[in-house]
């Protein structure tokens, strides 16, 4: 089948199995060229496995350390003539190339709240690896089930006590207009938190460790965001900010737990990146635009790539301790909140409207991000070329309908 895309709002409904891997492969060449983090963890569990920053720790443990990874992720094979989703496409294309290098690579495709693929993983572990040294905790969701109670809670991703007014951008049609965002009522904010907070991650856990499968040392991390004053209300100070305080509660909890084991637990504050969860947020692909527009022309810009390997080589796997901030925090937004960068992108938010954009913003950047995300304008495919969507995941079982 010719794929094209066809994108819908903030999502693309296609992906290019083709263009998914090439996106693996450039990540795994990019870790091949800087070199090896030989201190790395060796089994590594990553919960949120498939896209974004949770896919780019995965490839930075497998062929930076050498690590034997299990990915889980919640994707859609194809089905019906439509294509895999991205993230599916993505995990095909690791385990083929992890398995080529002879890395064990497994991954388990299902929903991470539930108890049912926390046990999966864990007799997944048992059974292969014995135990994990180091476990990711990169997922990004607008829902999730409580595993106890059944109950479904939705994120909001809304200021909190009064309403935010800006600018935003649609990144498809390139107009800048205004945005009234009214303030999220209680129920929504601890329903955010529910999703996004740390109690999933705490969950898992505590299961790893009730089954023994921690081993001595281990350390967990999972992905936090900060951001500037332009969205502060917004994002920091939001709904969905509350889910970030709650999850950087949740390691220094982890952390005292963990201490059993002389193991630790972390948050590392990332950039701002184009990924499917960001462009969902309102505001934030505008400030991105601006802002990768200002790192690229400073020579500072990152993916997430990027970041996590930097993020292994100096900060976690250093030859002395981690480095974090005052409160405990890796801390990988170094360089978008330098105090040069954000004055020149608070210079630029001021100047930007819809014809100013191309010049000062960065959205063609922005656009070419989005569209790999889902495999499209990725240099070498040809994209008028008949593929097979029904790829299979190595490790998946091929169970038929
Ligand atoms: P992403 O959308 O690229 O990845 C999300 C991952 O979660 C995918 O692997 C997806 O399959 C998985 N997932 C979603 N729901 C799941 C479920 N129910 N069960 C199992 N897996 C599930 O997102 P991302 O931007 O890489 O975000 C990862 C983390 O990084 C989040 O905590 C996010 O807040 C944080 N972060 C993101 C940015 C950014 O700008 N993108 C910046 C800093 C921090």
């Amino acid at each position: 089948m010719v794929i094209e895309p066809k994108i819908r709002g903030f999502i693309c409904l296609t992906a290019h199995p083709a263009g998914c891997r090439g996106n693996v492969k450039d990540q795994i060449d990019y870790v091949l060229s800087k070199g090896k983090v030989t201190t790395g963890k060796k089994r590594v569990l990553v919960i949120g496995a498939s896209t974004g920053f949770g896919l780019a720790s995965r490839i930075v443990s497998a062929f930076g350390s050498d690590a034997a990874t299990i990915g889980v992720m919640f994707e859609k094979k194809s089905d019906n003539g439509r294509t895999a989703t991205s993230g599916w496409y993505n995990t095909a294309a690791f385990e083929e190339f992890a398995g080529a290098n002879g890395l064990y690579a497994k991954s388990i495709n299902g929903d991470a709240f539930s108890d049912e693929v926390r046990n999966e993983t864990l007799d997944l572990i048992a059974k292969d690896l014995g135990q994990i040294d180091m476990v990711i905790y990169s997922v990004a969701s607008p829902r999730r089930m409580h595993p106890k109670t059944g109950v479904v809670y939705k994120s909001v991703l809304k200021p909190i006590g009064k309403e935010f007014q800006s600018i935003t951008l649609d990144v498809h049609s390139g107009k800048i207009s205004d945005i009234t965002i009214e303030p999220a009522v209680e129920q929504e904010v601890e329903d955010t938190v529910n999703v996004m907070g740390g109690e999933d991650w705490s969950l898992w856990i505590a299961a790893l460790l009730e089954r023994k499968l921690l081993a001595p040392g281990a350390v967990t991390i999972a992905y936090s965001y900060i951001g500037p004053k332009i969205t502060e209300s917004m994002y920091r100070q939001g709904s969905i900010g509350r889910a970030k305080d709650h999850l950087e509660n949740t390691a220094k909890q982890l952390s005292q737990q963990l201490q059993a084991i002389g193991g630790n637990a972390y948050v590392s504050v990332n950039k701002a990146l184009v990924t499917q969860s960001s462009s969902a947020i309102p505001v934030i692909p505008l400030y991105i635009t601006l802002l990768y527009k200002s790192m690229k022309t400073a020579g500072l810009h990152e993916g997430c790539i990027e970041q996590i390997y930097r993020m292994y080589k100096d900060r976690l796997f250093t030859n002395s301790s981690v480095v974090c901030d005052a409160a405990g925090r890796i801390r990988m937004d170094d360089w978008e909140l330098q105090e040069a960068v954000q004055a020149d992108v608070q210079e630029r938010w001021t100047r930007v409207n819809t014809t100013t954009l191309p010049e000062i913003g960065d959205i063609n950047g922005y656009r070419y991000e989005f569209m790999r995300l889902f495999g499209f304008g990725v240099t070498g495919v040809d994209y008028q070329e008949d593929v097979r969507i029904d790829v299979e995941i190595p490790s998946i079982p091929c169970v038929a309908e």
